[in-house]
């Protein structure tokens, strides 16, 4: 499955904001942000006009960037939430939400968006007890998401059962650490979506 294997902190660099790629590091003095608040390249530095439509674009591909997605699924997205009812912006970030591997994030079992999408992967998660390799895999309400009984061997899956006990889960959400799993109660709503994005102007952008 495609996905973009470049420098991550440059994508923060570019966006102007921290996207939180890298776990621990993000909130460390080693943030790339914190130490070159500009964007990268030969021109980062220089002065910008951005217009209406390169406004919308820098949303589009920050919230891109967020959630790891390309372009071509990033649009099927869109237009999946164009035909749903409701907002299309808020129902564009819930559909990205929904993700197994934004799910996995979301509930404390990875240290940043990128590691949820390689312990998937790797076949760590099960939904409704069947194993689930697909990160882009859509959750639905009532959703059990759980480690695979191998994984709990691994020291790596440990550690961040141990680190999840510190982290709070959203309301959309509940964990069950001892049966080291959880479960989707319900959509998330726009104001539990944290995420720095506009989306109205994502849906300005596609609708040109
Ligand atoms: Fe972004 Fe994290 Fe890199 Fe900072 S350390 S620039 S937040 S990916």
């Amino acid at each position: 499955m495609a996905r973009y294997t470049g420098a991550v902190c440059r994508l923060c660099r570019r966006e102007g904001v921290k996207l939180y790629l890298k776990g621990e590091r993000c909130y460390s003095d080693k943030c790339a942000i914190d130490r070159r608040p500009y964007a990268p390249g030969q021109h980062g530095q220089g002065r910008k006009k951005i217009s209406e439509y390169g406004l919308q674009l820098r949303e589009k591909q920050k919230a891109r960037r967020v959630y790891g997605v390309l372009e071509k699924q990033f649009r099927s997205y869109y237009e999946e939430a164009a035909r749903r009812k409701g907002i299309t912006g808020e129902t564009l970030l819930q559909i990205l939400e929904s993700r197994l591997d934004n799910v996995v994030y979301r509930l404390g079992f990875a240290a940043s968006r990128p590691e949820a999408r390689q312990l998937v992967r790797h076949g760590h998660f099960t939904v409704n007890g069947k194993r689930v390799d697909i990160p882009s895999y859509l959750t639905k309400t009532g959703d059990v998401i759980a480690f695979s009984e191998k994984s709990q061997e691994s020291p790596r899956v440990k550690e961040l059962l141990e680190a999840a006990e510190g982290k709070t889960v959203l309301g959309w959400l509940e964990r069950d650490l001892n049966a080291k799993s959880g479960r989707v109660v319900r959509f998330p709503a726009r104001e539990e979506i944290d995420i720095p994005v506009t989306e109205q102007m994502i849906v300005e952008l596609y609708s040109r």
